[in-house]
């Protein structure tokens, strides 16, 4: 299996597949900017290209690139929208860098205009990003549904990614506690959570997995993640969701609480299961 968690672009692309290896991961998640604010340094093509040797010579999985928190391509107000699908555009040239990769992004807040104006903009978003010659696939982040987030559905989900030109290119990534959060019953009934995922979406989407326990209990719409087994969907149902084989060979990124013992323990557990 692959199993990572996110690791700091700062120092560097070789550097975090070096970290990776450290921790026992073969795969890994990074901002593709801070995730605060705007601003992209330069990319090193020479480091990108060094990563990837590494990442071939150790058999790692796809990486999960994730976007920065302050993109938001459904916003209500023109000039963030802008903005937030500019950001998108530049990633996408950005991740050309490291080919054949995943780049993640939470859907938006559709903040006062509605769940059905948001939809077409984040699809319009994807649209002016995504380009035929392009070998990334730009992921869905299913939603916990705080506040006016968009992507508390699996049809929701399915409605942006209707919309969407270049469909081979777009997927969705799987969050355990957002989904859980949202309502999915992801301890008693994860076989039909799946079953749900595949009728309303479709299974051959489903392309990563974000590995969280949670805070909160089933539709609590909160987003707190916690520790594996320490939170509220618990240990053994981790377990199930971790070793199910309709996810085998999907990349699982860990965001929870940790610091980097922390996720060397977590790790070395998810890989002895
Ligand atoms: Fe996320
Ligand atoms: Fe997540
Ligand atoms: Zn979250």
């Amino acid at each position: 299996m692959y199993i990572g968690n996110h690791l700091s672009s700062s120092k560097g692309f070789l550097n975090m597949g070096k970290e990776a290896l450290k921790l026992g991961a073969n795969t890994f998640a990074f901002f593709t900017r801070n995730p605060r604010g705007g601003a992209a340094k330069e990319i090193d093509a020479a480091d990108a290209g060094a990563l990837i040797e590494l990442m071939e010579e150790h058999n790692f999985g796809k990486l999960v690139a994730h976007a920065p928190y302050t993109m938001n391509v459904c916003a209500a107000k023109e000039n963030i929208r802008k903005f937030s699908v500019e950001m998108m555009q530049d990633d996408m040239e950005r991740m050309e860098y490291l080919p054949g990769n995943y780049y993640n992004f939470h859907p938006g807040s559709h903040v006062g205009q509605g769940v059905e104006a948001a939809i077409p903009m984040i699809a319009e978003a994807i649209n002016k990003s995504l380009k035929p010659e392009h070998h990334t696939t730009i992921l869905l982040e299913t939603m916990a549904g705080k506040g006016s987030e968009v992507g508390r559905s699996f049809e929701e989900l399915k409605a942006i990614l209707d919309l969407v030109t270049l469909k081979d290119k777009v997927g969705i990534c799987f969050d355990t506690c957002h989904t859980w959060d949202a309502g999915y019953d992801n301890v008693n009934d994860f076989d039909g959570v799946l079953e749900e995922f595949d009728k309303v979406i479709g299974l051959d989407k489903l392309m990563a997995v974000h590995f969280n326990d949670s805070m909160n209990v089933c539709a609590s719409h909160k987003d707190r993640h916690q520790k594996i087994g320490e939170g509220e969907i618990g240990l053994e149902a981790l377990r199930k969701i971790a070793t199910h084989p309709l996810l085998a060979g999907k990349p699982f990124i860990l965001e929870t609480p940790n610091d980097d013992a922390g996720y060397a323990r977590e790790i070395a557990m998810i890989k002895s299961w």
